[in-house]
């Protein structure tokens, strides 16, 4: 692991865990809303989270403090799966059966990337 990034496939699959789990991990805050539905909120707020890039929840991020998942199969969304520049690889039915319900992976936060932006703002 170099930074809290697995560098093979095992310790990808070790450090995957279920949505629930990783919205917990990262964002703490969330709340069942019934039918299945999570809400989640970050730095005080539900209107800072953004969902998807692909089809469907492959990925949830604050737009306030960078905090991210991402779901480690998808290819819209997922670092793991690029294998070179133009190509990427789509994960076969097998790479799902191993990891079952556990393909989120919970991006190492460091502090603050919009510092900048925001020190911008106050400028402006
Ligand atoms: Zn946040």
């Amino acid at each position: 692991m170099k930074d809290g990034w697995p560098e093979t496939i095992e310790e990808l699959k070790s450090s995957c865990v279920t949505l629930r789990d990783a919205l917990t991990a990262q964002f703490g805050d969330i709340r069942d809303v019934g039918d299945g539905y999570m809400k989640v909120s970050c730095c005080g707020s539900e209107d800072n989270m953004v969902y998807g890039q692909g089809i469907g929840p492959d990925r949830a991020h604050c737009k306030k403090c960078g905090r991210e998942i991402l779901d480690a199969l998808s290819p819209f969304v997922s670092p793991f799966l690029r294998v070179s520049s133009g190509a990427v690889c789509v994960p076969s039915s097998k790479a799902f059966e191993e990891f079952g319900e556990k393909t989120w992976f919970v991006v190492p936060y460091k502090q603050p990337i919009h510092k900048s932006s925001e020190t911008a703002e106050t400028l402006a």
